[in-house]
């Protein structure tokens, strides 16, 4: 992503050496200035200067007392809990004190997070989960890894979460578990789906892989459901490379979690403790130089995210203004949106039938930038090939399968996902004037949609 944007920022600068050149040498030096604002006037596409040539704030943020985390677990020789380590229990405590959890366990990444969700709750093959289809492909591998089969439900393209009304409908008597996903930061509509779940007795998960200190009615997410899940993954608003966790309310899931997470060993209470608990496990332990660099992050991640909301909701108020962009809206009952992503819905129509790869090239041409996020997930190929494997031929009724892909069509989904632009997290993190020249960004290739869809 950095790269894309220096490369856009140099090409751009050549631009404007090129037409700034170009004008000084046709109208002569006196005329330049004159020259200079018009072709400042044009998308840097068409050969103007572009709008930012700075880059965004570089991610992820490290300072000194990162670097003296890592020295004090590297000097104590304690690198994991594995080996004595005391520095991940100590994250654990504190993020459930942190987020109003019971319970914490810290895992590998939020991909375990989730497996070890669906492992401690007892998903397995034979059973639906349902999930949407507009989030990063590990909710759905850890599905598959179950061999549960994914039932998706379509979007709400006005939030771009889950459509929790149509939940209620894509329950069946093999239906065990529930997994929203809180998008970008945003939050799906827990109020429903909590008593969608409650009147069927299903466990919600939580993918709160992109939620860190996002809140639902003042509380924060991944403790409303069964269990939340974390992911510290290098991109996410608070990480640490690689990293997980999983909130819990329940002390008899809570063991299971661990246990799952750590060969089936049970948490010990006092001393050592090497009974075994469940049946099935694998090591999907966090490491305390990880559990180090968590804590510290953690002094930054309240002043962070007040930035980013202030900027996000600037840069929403600003861009609603313009025809054609739709910023995601944010659900009336979520009280915080943690802003990992700046997420908008681009209609074409309104900048002169511009095609979107076209619009987020002109974008990132002006120093801003974007992406078109994710593709239709429920119409991966590699789904239709995993239940045609023997697998999943033996545990599912020839029926069930014949009728998966009908029963996951997602319209709504397919045109979020044909509209959709994205900006990053880390480009909430500057100056309000940032925010404005992503405006002015956009605005200046309306005005010029049906010359850069022509040319
Ligand atoms: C990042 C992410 C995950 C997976 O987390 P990892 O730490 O990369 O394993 C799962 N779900 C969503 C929505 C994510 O954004």
């Amino acid at each position: 992503m950095l790269r894309d944007m220096k490369t856009a920022a140099v090409v751009s600068r050549r631009r404007f050496i090129q037409s700034a050149a170009t004008a000084g040498a046709v109208m002569g030096v006196s005329a330049r200035p004159v020259m200079f604002a018009a072709e400042a006037g044009k998308p840097a596409r068409l050969g103007g200067a572009a709008v930012r040539r700075e880059p965004f704030p570089a991610w992820p943020v490290t300072a000194a007392n990162d670097e003296q985390a890592l020295l004090e677990v590297l000097r104590s020789r304690k690198w994991t809990r594995s080996y004595g380590g005391q520095m991940t229990e100590r994250f654990e405590e504190i993020y459930a004190q942190y987020t109003g959890a019971k319970h914490c366990v810290a895992v590998a990444n939020g991909t375990s997070a989730l497996f070890a969700s669906l492992a401690a709750l007892e998903v397995g093959p034979g059973d639906e989960v349902i999930l949407p289809p507009y989030t990063f492909v590990a909710t759905l591998n850890v599905v598959m890894l179950q061999y549960a089969l994914p039932i998706f439900v379509d979007t709400d393209p006005d939030t771009f979460q889950i459509d929790a009304r149509k939940i209620e409908g894509a329950i069946t008597d093999r239906t065990t578990a529930i997994m929203p996903v809180h998008i970008g930061g945003g939050v799906a509509d827990l109020d429903s789906i909590l008593a969608a779940a409650k009147t069927r007795k299903l466990p919600v998960i939580e993918d709160a892989c992109q939620a860190h200190l996002a809140e639902w009615r003042g509380r924060k997410v991944g403790t409303l459901g069964d269990t939340g899940c974390f992911s510290f993954q290098a991109s996410k608003n608070w990480n640490c490379a690689e990293g997980g966790a999983v909130l819990c309310n329940d002390e008899r899931l809570a063991h299971k979690i661990y246990a799952f997470h750590t060969n089936c060993r049970a948490r010990k209470v006092s001393g050592y403790n090497f009974s075994y608990l469940g049946s099935r496990g694998a090591n999907l332990r966090l490491t305390d130089f990880q559990a180090a660099l968590l804590l510290s992050q953690m002094q930054r991640v309240e002043e962070q995210a007040r930035r980013r909301d202030e900027n996000a909701q600037y840069l929403a108020g600003l861009l609603r203004q313009i025809p054609g962009i739709q910023p995601a809206k944010t659900h009336e009952d979520c009280t915080r949106n943690a802003w990992h992503l700046f997420m908008f819905r681009y209609q074409a129509e309104r900048f002169a039938g511009l095609p979107r790869a076209r619009f987020l090239d002109a974008l990132g041409a002006e120093g801003i930038p974007c992406s078109g996020g994710y593709s239709p997930l429920n119409k991966e190929p590699f789904i239709k090939a995993a239940l045609e494997s023997r697998a999943y031929q033996r545990l599912y009724p020839p029926e069930t399968l014949k009728n998966w892909a009908e029963r996951t069509q997602c319209p709504m989904n397919d045109r979020l996902c044909r509209e959709a632009v994205w900006f990053t997290q880390n480009m909430l993190l500057g100056p309000r004037s940032d925010m404005d020249q992503i405006a002015d960004a956009i605005r200046k290739i309306q005005r010029y949609a049906a010359e850069l869809a022509k040319a």
